[in-house]
């Protein structure tokens, strides 16, 4: 078990690693992708950086989480657990317990599809790794929404799960003939209690499983009854969110969606999560 479990290797992710650190607390942080700040092509507004590119910016506060040997692993996060005391945090199948956990996220971009909130595990996952040996000789959509999605399906068809692949994109390569592909996008998840088929515009594909393999999970899909205003997690001014244990830093908290706010919020998060830790190891 660690400490803190930090979801997101952004700025906020990023100053909340090294603030725990500082406080003597085990972290793992874990990222799926590039961050938005790295996209600024220029930053003047970060006290003590003047007229710097967001990747400069963004190598720095690396270099800096490395030279206190933090280790900023590859992974998203598809799920978290509340147990009580601690939490249960799923990376891509790998499951970690942590004392707390920090999300860090950025904004979330991830719309809701109609159905499928409701029949998420019944049928709706996130993760192939997670899930995919349930549907093994079933049928399953998987839908492309990353650069991730054509290997799951090469994976997902490997472990016998009858794969459609349904994407806007030319058909992978590197898929064989097992694997049937279509060219479109899901508009509806249909199913009583469990997923019974897909809506592509009007017609139907019958499907026992869809696999939405987007880069971001939507932080009310993330955890079970995680609460949220709008597209942003319900925070207090230590940056708690409803569930205890569970902080929330940066961009996925509101606005301004600014740098200099989500290290902040980042460093107000590990600082009290560590004192938390402190204070019930007594
Ligand atoms: C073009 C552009 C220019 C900008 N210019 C400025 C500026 O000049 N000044 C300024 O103050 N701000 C600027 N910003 C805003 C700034 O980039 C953000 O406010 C800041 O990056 C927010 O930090 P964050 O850590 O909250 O989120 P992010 O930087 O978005 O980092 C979140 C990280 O979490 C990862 N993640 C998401 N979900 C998961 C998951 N389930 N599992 C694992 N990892 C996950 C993401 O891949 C990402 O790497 C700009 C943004 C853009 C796009």
């Amino acid at each position: 078990m660690v400490d803190i479990v930090i979801v997101g290797a952004g700025p906020a992710g990023l100053s909340a690693a090294i603030n725990a650190v500082t406080r003597g607390k085990t972290v793992r942080i874990f990222s799926n992708k590039e961050n938005y700040l790295s996209k600024a092509e220029r930053v003047d507004n970060h006290l003590g950086f003047y007229n710097i590119s967001g990747k400069e910016l963004m190598n720095k506060f690396r270099e800096h989480a490395e030279a206190m040997n933090i280790k900023i692993e590859e992974g998203k996060v598809v799920n978290i657990l509340p147990m009580g005391e601690s939490f249960m945090v799923n990376i891509n199948g790998e499951i970690e317990e942590a004392k707390k956990v920090i999300l860090a996220m950025g904004i979330s971009k991830v719309k809701e599809l109609p159905g499928e909130g409701a029949l998420l595990g019944s049928g709706v996952s996130y993760c192939a790794t997670c899930d995919g040996m349930l549907y093994r000789g079933k049928n399953a959509v998987v839908w492309d929404q990353s650069k991730e999605a054509a290997e799951e399906a090469v994976y997902l068809s490997g472990i016998g799960v009858n794969v459609i692949f349904v994407s806007k994109n030319a058909r992978p390569q590197i898929f064989n003939d097992n694997i049937k592909y279509i060219n479109g996008t899901i508009s509806e998840v249909v199913g009583n209690n469990k997923v019974e088929a897909v809506m592509l515009d009007k017609e139907k594909i019958m499907a026992d499983a869809v696999f939405m393999l987007r880069d971001a999970v939507a932080p009310a899909a993330l955890v079970d009854g995680l609460e949220t205003e709008g597209n942003f997690i319900a925070v207090n001014r230590n940056m708690e969110t409803n569930i205890g244990g569970l902080y929330a830093t940066g961009d996925i908290t509101g606005k301004p969606l600014q740098l200099s706010k989500a290290v902040s919020e980042g460093l107000i998060a590990a600082q009290h999560a560590a004192s938390q830790i402190d204070k019930s190891e007594k």
